[in-house]
């Protein structure tokens, strides 16, 4: 069975939920965390890369598979762009695990099998399903870190996210990779395709909009017959996932009454290259703190968690939805296949930052 009351109920255990539920246990609040999905960390829908600055949570055995020096991006003529980017590859799957090993370790209950059904938000009363039965938990506080598609943002009446789609493959990698290729072009309109190398694999993936591009599966098979022709990848496909990227930006408030969003639920993923994972983690621990803080009786400790990420995170989604924005004025036209605009609305570029037009 599970408790019939927690202080804190967290929703979701990618890395958003099992960081935030790390940090409100190790506090000493009870935490209930539930996970729809059967096992925790799976199936994994991630290319995988963190930036080097979360190099601490790739410390556990198994979550780092290799390092990453640098970027190349190829533009619709062929041209490349060469640029500095460090980061790790990791095991999503462990990446995630290591954390909620943690959280249990600090007292949290975490299940599996057990989905939301519903947020009566006034009663402070969340509806799930487990074991077969349906159950009802009441909550001082509840951490939304359901995903890109937040059933607890849904049953609270807030506006769906705006997504991208993406599909990736796992395929053998013939030689040593240390560079994350980018490819830019009007066949991922609203999106990427990418290949990330982890060792003797690699992921292959792309998004699009599907408003724009409603096959994913022919232009990744097409990029993954070229880069075999090339000698760069094997044939093989050793694992297909894909899912859903929030791309609007961070929602306009983080918090509605004792709920709080973090990660892709609050919209916290890059709309322009997708990455999320840090995102997720810094806003499970912030709104942890949050939640500590206003349990505690700080009455502006749920403001702060908002104002805080708006600042920390608000001035690059912005940018990165304005440059949306721009690409897709010109999606599915000649302009999208010219360099000059994929150059605007790719992060490697001078272009993306600093153009003449008016972004923060
Ligand atoms: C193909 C792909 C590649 C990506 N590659 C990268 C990358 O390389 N680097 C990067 O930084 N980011 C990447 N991202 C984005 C990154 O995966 C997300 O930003 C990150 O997972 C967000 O973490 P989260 O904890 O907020 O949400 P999630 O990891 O999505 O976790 C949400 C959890 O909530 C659960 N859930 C949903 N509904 C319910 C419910 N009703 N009841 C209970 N549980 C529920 C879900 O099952 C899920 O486990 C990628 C995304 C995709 C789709």
């Amino acid at each position: 069975m599970l408790p019939q009351q927690v202080d804190v109920l967290v929703v979701g255990l990618g890395p958003g939920g099992a960081s935030a539920a790390r940090v409100c246990a190790g506090a000493g609040l009870s935490v209930l965390a539930i996970e729809r999905n059967k096992a925790f960390g799976e199936p994994v829908q991630c290319a995988e890369f963190i930036p080097n600055p979360m190099g601490a949570y790739a410390q556990p055995e198994g979550v780092l598979l290799q390092r990453i020096d640098s970027m190349q991006s190829f533009l619709p003529s062929g041209a490349v762009e060469h640029s500095d980017f460090p980061g790790l590859m990791v095991d999503r799957g462990e990446f995630d695990r290591a954390i909620i090993r943690a959280a249990e370790a600090n007292g949290a209950r975490m299940v599996t099998s057990t989905p939301l059904l519903g947020v009566d938000a006034e009663r402070h009363i969340a509806r799930m399903r487990h074991q077969g039965q349906e159950q009802e938990v009441a909550y001082r506080v509840l951490i939304a870190a359901d995903g890109p598609h937040s059933p607890t943002a849904e049953a609270l009446g807030l506006p769906a996210l705006p997504i991208v789609q993406t599909r990736q493959y796992t395929v053998p990698l013939k030689k040593p990779y240390t560079a994350t290729d980018v490819w830019l072009s009007d066949d991922y309109p609203g999106g990427y395709a990418w290949l990330f190398p982890k060792g003797d694999w690699a992921n292959l993936g792309l998004g699009a909009d599907k408003r724009l591009a409603g096959d994913l599966k022919t232009p990744l098979e097409s990029l993954h017959a070229q880069l075999v022709e090339q000698g760069l990848l094997g044939e093989e496909i050793r694992y297909r996932t894909g899912g859903a990227i929030p791309v609007g930006g961070l929602r306009e408030s983080l918090f509605l009454g004792d709920v709080l969003f973090v990660g892709d639920a609050a919209g916290l993923t890059h709309p322009i290259t997708g990455a999320g994972i840090a995102a997720a983690v810094v806003s499970g621990e912030a709104a942890a703190e949050a939640a500590i803080g206003h349990l505690d009786g700080d009455p502006e400790a749920l403001d702060d968690y908002d104002e805080e990420m708006h600042d920390q995170y608000g001035p690059a989604l912005d940018r990165a939805c304005e440059r949306r924005a721009f690409l897709n004025e010109h999606w599915r036209t000649p302009r999208a296949q010219e360099d000059a605009t994929q150059r605007r609305g790719w992060i490697a570029f001078s272009e993306y930052f600093n153009d003449g037009t008016r972004v923060a």
